[in-house]
Parts: C-alpha cells; sequence; structure tokens
C-alpha cells in the first residue's frame, strides 16, 4: 500500500503579509513555504469538486481549500498559486462578498474579504469557488427550510457571478446535521467537506469529506508531518504514539489504554 494513500484536503483560512491574528491564518511567507514543499517533494494540487472523480487523481494529490475568501488570499496565496501553476478552492460566504468577516470575536484589516471582480478573476484562471453558505451561520442553528435557503442562494449568487455551476459546499464552523446533509442534496451540492481531520476513504461520503487544519505555526516541517499523518496534532508526542503503536501491532501486542 502507499504510503500516501488516498486524496489528502488541507484547510486554510487567512494569508496575511503580516503576523497572523487568527490562530487558524498562515503568513503569507509560511504559505509560499508550503508551495515550495509540494513543488520539491512532488504533490500535485487539485480542485475540491475533482474528487468526484477520485480514481483519476494521482499519487500525492493535495486539495487546498480556504475557508471565507479573506482579501488576504489575493495576493498571499492566490498569485503565488497561479505562478506556479497550481489550483485551490475558495468556499465564499456570499452575503459578505467585498466585506469583513463580522462573525469573528474580533475587528481587525485581517478580517477583510474578497470582492465580486477578485473572485470571478480566481475563478476565470482556473480555481475553483464553492459555497460556504451566505450568513456564514451555524447551519444546526435554523430549521431545514432555512438551511436550504442558505445552500440555494449562495449557490445561486455564485454561478451568476462565475456563469458556471457551483457544486462543492464548506459547512461554516464545520457545524452540520442531518438537516443540513437533506439540504446539500437538495440545493444541488455534489460534494461539501467538514473540519473533521483524517484520510478520505476509498469512498468517502461525498457530503462529509475531512479536512486537515492548518494552524499559524504551521511551517513545512509541520506541514510535512500533517500529510504523512491526516491529523491537526502532530506534535512529536503524538507522532511518537503514532509508531510505537505500530510496533506494537507488527509484535502482536495488544496495546493497553
Ligand atoms: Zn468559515
Amino acid at each position: 500500500m502507499s504510503r500516501y494513500p488516498s486524496p489528502i484536503v488541507l484547510m486554510y483560512h487567512g494569508t496575511p503579509k503580516e503576523t497572523p491574528i487568527s490562530r487558524y491564518s498562515l503568513q503569507a511567507r509560511l504559505f509560499k513555504k508550503h508551495i515550495q514543499y509540494f513543488k520539491k517533494n512532488g504533490w500535485h494540487t487539485a480542485l475540491f469538486r475533482d474528487l468526484l472523480d477520485i480514481k483519476s487523481l494521482p499519487e500525492k494529490t493535495v486539495i487546498l481549500t480556504f475557508d471565507d475568501g479573506y482579501l488576504d488570499n489575493y495576493l498571499g496565496a492566490y498569485l503565488p498559486l497561479l505562478e506556479n501553476q497550481m489550483k485551490a478552492t475558495w468556499f465564499i460566504a456570499t452575503k459578505h462578498i467585498s466585506n469583513s468577516a463580522n462573525w469573528l470575536p474580533f475587528r481587525s484589516p485581517q478580517n477583510d474579504l474578497l470582492s465580486h471582480v477578485q473572485i470571478l478573476d480566481m475563478h476565470r484562471n482556473q480555481m475553483e469557488i464553492g459555497s460556504h453558505t451566505c450568513s456564514h451561520r451555524e447551519l444546526p442553528s435554523l430549521h431545514l427550510n432555512a438551511q436550504i435557503d442558505e445552500l440555494i442562494h449562495s449557490k445561486k449568487l455564485l454561478e451568476t457571478l462565475t456563469n458556471s455551476s457551483v457544486t462543492s459546499l464548506a459547512y461554516p464552523f464545520g457545524r452540520y446535521n442531518t438537516d443540513s446533509l437533506i439540504a446539500a442534496r437538495e440545493a444541488g451540492y455534489n460534494l461539501a467537506c467538514t473540519t473533521q481531520p483524517g484520510w478520505l476513504h476509498l469512498e468517502p461520503n461525498p457530503l462529509l469529506i475531512r479536512r486537515i487544519t492548518i494552524f499559524s505555526g504551521d511551517d513545512d516541517k509541520i506541514l510535512a508531518r500533517k500529510l504523512s499523518f491526516a491529523d491537526n496534532d502532530v506534535s512529536w508526542p503524538k507522532v511518537m504514539r503514532y509508531y510505537s503503536d505500530r510496533v506494537l501491532d507488527r509484535l502482536g501486542l495488544v496495546k493497553s489504554e
């Protein structure tokens, strides 16, 4: 079996020039290191929607996803990716386009979001634009019909903007319930992603795709471990535990908790 059993999906947020305020954002200079790491180590990038044809993806495929569509992604992620002929998928909360991520607990210019013109430019240069709902509210806090509204209206707006179909979704805050899955299907999404870490299974539930979270301190060494272990926590104690479990497993010893 390959060391990299399946495509792996990473979740990014902001990519500011300055030190990030949010632990979910990655400074632009570190994102450039991620790009160099992918290039040097033979990783291919694909769009999130390419998972629909998962078997056609080469070994060592990484799918880069950006939630919320921060303005600093334009210079900090989109242009560097384009320069390196790489692709990524952006999940946009349509009510907040050209505005600010007002659901965050702090105010900062780092919360500013992409404009319609920028999103269209990215779409025209082969990036995928997916939905992150209209309002960025937690879907489980809404009734089924309100969830369907969020998913249909954001999809329609992005389809009008890009003049092409939008079939990918990311649940805000990674939160979903049974109604969310019904709403996603009803609204016509083929694929949706959560924030649960881990490998994709051979036949993953297309509305519950796992992603690995990238945090502000994730340099290329931590990135390398995340790609190897498909986990958010790749601290050395956890990694060592992984190896010792494998050794015990090979020796046929039962691991005690
Ligand atoms: Zn979000």
